[in-house]
């Protein structure tokens, strides 16, 4: 007669824990609408250079596998994030402008290098013997 053994107010708490459990293994609708997915990457910021422009992807700091889409907005002349942050400043966008600099630094010091090569292989061999 009696099938049902377990009082009501268990059932509710057995709930309360199972959406507990499901919020932190599984991004949440707006989490999913918001990135896309890259399976075995190590990077945390991901740039993919296109012929019109260029995007990075931002790990998500929760979800490993899912990142955020960072675009340069030229309109607003400022960095726009897919999650609800949009062109305001945080941590995603801190992300790439730090990339971006890491980069032009690296691209500023080849530079130096390949014109000092340039310099010691165009210098005229007389002049080490004339001075
Ligand atoms: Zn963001």
């Amino acid at each position: 007669m009696s099938i049902q053994t377990t009082p009501r107010r268990d059932g509710h708490k057995q709930a309360a824990t199972a959406r507990r459990l499901t919020s932190s293994t599984m991004p949440a609708q707006h989490v999913l609408d918001a990135t896309v997915e890259f399976l075995d990457e190590s990077r945390d910021v991901i740039e993919k250079i296109g012929r019109y422009y260029t995007v990075w992807y931002v790990r998500s700091s929760k979800f490993t596998t899912r990142y955020y889409v960072v675009i340069w907005n030229y309109d607003r002349c400022s960095y726009q994030c897919s999650c609800g942050a949009g062109c305001k400043e945080h941590s995603h966008i801190e992300q790439v402008s730090a990339f971006n600099h890491a980069k032009q630094m690296e691209q500023q010091s080849q530079e130096e290098l390949s014109r000092e090569a340039y310099v010691q292989m165009f210098r005229p061999c007389e002049w080490e013997e004339v001075a």
